[in-house]
């Protein structure tokens, strides 16, 4: 499935297993503030963006909710055919702090409900990751949250909220990237029926030089990030990239422009064996450090 975004640009969904459509390349906002923040992600939708991605962290509900009211009210869009996600802060982890952080986000965005909203980290040293995806479990039952999932869950996590509160997250959003693609992860994900979003699918930049990926990228005349972003959707993920540049958000967007073959899927996979960056960020299992 997908839509059409302007630019004749096509943009393929995934269908969630709660039914709804996320789709598949959407518009990360970490380190977006302020006017900039509202600038490029009012630009986004204006060129067919639906999938923006935030967070209480990113400290930019506010300008990405201003962004949307105008692209509403401009006709440029409508609330039903975007799909909007925000994310509860470590700090905010618990039953009542977690259920205010929501209602806090839903108004500092300006609308009335979310998408999807995710348990940042699992924070594992304080034993509140189930409790907490329980309480936005409850905010989902009253209507408020369309979908709800987690980010950074490795595989122990993972297995014990399922196993805690009998509830399958619709969603686990994780760092992958070449170099980096989380096979293991990846697998139990497929055996729960939970769709897989890369966050840093590009890994900030740091593999778009790699022989491989400028090898093919030179194969069928496009840029670098475009074959790490068809990588990632032909493998049935889901990925957020974020840029500032108006041509880079369009060039982002349309991950239907090439198509990889099986060869070059599996020689992009290979980079973690070599070649890649690895993990970039902190390992969730002991993050907050
Ligand atoms: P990305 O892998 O998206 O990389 C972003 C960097 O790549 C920026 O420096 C950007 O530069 C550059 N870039 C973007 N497009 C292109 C292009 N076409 N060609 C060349 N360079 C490009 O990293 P992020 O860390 O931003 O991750 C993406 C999103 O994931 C975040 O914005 C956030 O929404 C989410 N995230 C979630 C986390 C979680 O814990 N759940 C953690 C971290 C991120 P420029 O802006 O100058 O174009």
């Amino acid at each position: 499935m997908g839509f059409m975004a302007n630019n004749d640009v096509f943009v393929p969904t995934l269908t969630l297993a709660d039914g709804s459509e996320i789709p598949q390349i959407g518009l990360g906002t970490w380190m977006l503030h302020g006017d900039d923040a509202y600038r490029v992600v009012r630009a986004a939708l204006e060129m067919g963006y639906r999938h923006i991605d935030t967070a209480t962290l990113y400290d930019n509900e506010v300008e990405v909710g201003r962004a949307i009211a105008d692209a509403i009210r401009a006709g440029e869009v409508t609330r039903e055919e975007l799909f909007i996600t925000s994310k509860v802060w470590n700090d905010d982890q618990g039953r009542e702090k977690a259920q205010k952080a929501f209602q806090t986000s839903l108004t500092l965005l300006g609308l009335d409900y979310l998408d999807l909203y995710l348990v940042h980290w699992p924070c594992p040293q304080r034993g509140l990751y189930n409790e907490t995806f329980e309480a936005i479990a409850t905010i989902q039952g009253l209507g408020q949250v369309q979908s709800i999932g987690v980010a950074n869950f490795y595989e122990e996590v993972m297995e014990d909220l399922v196993s805690a509160t009998g509830i399958v997250p619709a969603v686990n959003q994780v760092e992958l990237h070449p170099g980096f693609s989380q096979a293991p992860l990846r697998a139990l994900h497929e055996r729960l029926g939970i769709v897989t979003t890369a966050w840093a699918p590009l890994a900030r930049g740091d593999v778009l030089n790699h022989s491989v990926i400028t090898g093919i990228a030179q194969e069928h005349g496009v840029n670098p990030a475009a074959v790490v972003l068809r990588w990632l959707v032909q493998s049935g993920l889901v990925a957020i990239p974020k840029t500032a540049h108006r041509q880079r958000l369009l060039e982002n967007l349309n991950v239907n422009k090439l198509t990889l073959s099986i060869d070059e899927v599996s020689s992009l996979t290979a980079m973690d064996h070599g070649g890649g960056s690895g993990r970039l960020y902190t390992d969730p299992r002991n993050f907050p450090v």
